[in-house]
């Protein structure tokens, strides 16, 4: 039976993983994580239809159904706005039906992917090619192990990639994100203006600087969250983020700065935002990456958790097609290269007209 090695249990390589293990491969993943719950990772991810489709064609009915209950109330709205909240752009998504599942908390979303085929506290430190062309890996605590095919699902400093295609890695493109969280309760639902309340709003400041406002409100569980990302220059963020977005927007509309203020201090954190540059294809093999660990995108657009749910889809696709190996990696490279840098391409462009002073 075909052994297939997955570094990384974030979200492209566990969808790959239930994939795979439903269509009787033989999957390990290993994860750099001690468990599945040891730190943040972010928190509201937007899927878009084809994150919808990728997930329905990965996942089991059980998981699918886990992850659906577990997800946010759809919401139906994309705007931009001033930061006196006057209106410059909306489109709306009016009756996105039940079945699909437009927003996700990250964490409670890769919960609801796991599978018993990931062990944790294992970090993928590098690999050789057997001379009967199997994958050996090994981790940095120690041990190995071999397969048929490794596949790089370990983000955005893929020690897989380091090692396929040296000197590849993602560029830093001189903005960070400021992540955070204002917890929705009886208390803060009313102060909660109507447009931010329904969906991805970015608030666009004078400066250049800009918040994106999107709320994950829980389908089976009270409360929720809105969640808060500013996007500015890594020099603008002191050592208190928190501190940053309340000064950054205090001359802003009043009702952001309430917003602001109930703001859960502790969960702002800093991210570096980057971008892979378009690479390949390289000659097929039995190594291949997914997900961030190849096409590294900034957030803007939410399509990065997208586009690593479409490449599980299509590898998963392509494995379990009857194909000899290498030609599946091969077919599957094909199409995941060219996708992947489209889309970097234009969450590039989105980001620069989002920070355009
Ligand atoms: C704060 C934040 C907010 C975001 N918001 C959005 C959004 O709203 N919408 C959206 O579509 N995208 C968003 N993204 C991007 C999205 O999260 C990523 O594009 C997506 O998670 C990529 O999935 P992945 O499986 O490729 O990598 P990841 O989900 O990053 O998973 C990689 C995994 O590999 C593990 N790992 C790393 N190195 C090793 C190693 N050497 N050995 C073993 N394991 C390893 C990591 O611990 C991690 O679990 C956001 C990203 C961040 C950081």
């Amino acid at each position: 039976m075909t052994r297939v090695l997955i570094s990384g249990a974030g979200i492209g390589g566990l969808a790959l993983a239930q994939a795979l293990h439903r269509g009787g491969l033989d999957v390990a993943v290993f994860e750099r994580d001690p468990a599945p719950h040891s730190r943040d990772q972010g928190y509201r991810l937007h899927l878009d239809a084809d994150g919808n489709e990728a997930l329905r064609a990965c996942l089991p009915p059980e998981v699918l159904d886990r992850v659906r209950d577990t997800s946010g109330l759809n919401g139906d709205l994309v705007a931009t706005l001033t930061q006196r909240l006057e209106q410059v752009f909306a489109q709306e998504f009016p009756g996105i039906p039940d079945a699909e599942i437009s927003n996700v908390d990250r964490d409670t979303f890769r919960r609801g992917l796991l599978t018993d085929r990931v062990v944790f506290g294992r970090t993928v430190a590098g690999y050789t090619i057997t001379g009967t062309g199997r994958v050996r890996v090994r981790f940095a605590e120690g041990g190995a192990d071999e397969g048929d095919l490794l596949v790089g699902a370990d983000g955005v400093g893929s020690a897989v990639r380091e090692q396929l295609i040296p000197g590849h890695g993602p560029r830093d493109l001189g903005l960070t994100c400021v992540y955070g969280r204002m917890p929705i309760n009886a208390e803060t639902e009313p102060l909660i203006p109507a447009p931010l309340g329904r969906g991805f709003c970015w608030v666009a400041g004078d400066d250049g600087t800009g918040v994106g406002f999107a709320p994950v409100r829980f389908r089976h569980r009270p409360g929720g969250y809105l969640m808060i990302a500013m996007v500015t220059t890594p020099g603008a963020v002191g050592p208190d983020p928190y501190r940053t977005v309340v000064e950054t927007t205090a001359s802003w509309d009043p009702r952001i700065k309430t917003l602001i203020g109930y703001g859960d201090s502790t969960s702002f954190f800093p991210i570096t935002i980057r971008a892979g540059d378009r690479v390949g294809p390289w000659r097929p093999g039995p190594v291949t990456l997914l997900g961030d660990a190849i096409h590294t995108m900034p957030p803007a657009g939410g399509v990065g958790a997208n586009a690593a749910l479409r490449d599980a889809a299509t590898l998963a696709a392509e494995l379990l097609s009857g194909k000899d190996l290498i030609d599946a990696v091969a077919a599957y490279e094909r199409v995941m290269l060219p996708r992947g840098f489209d889309t970097v391409e234009s969450s590039l462009r989105m980001i620069g007209r989002m920070t355009a002073r």
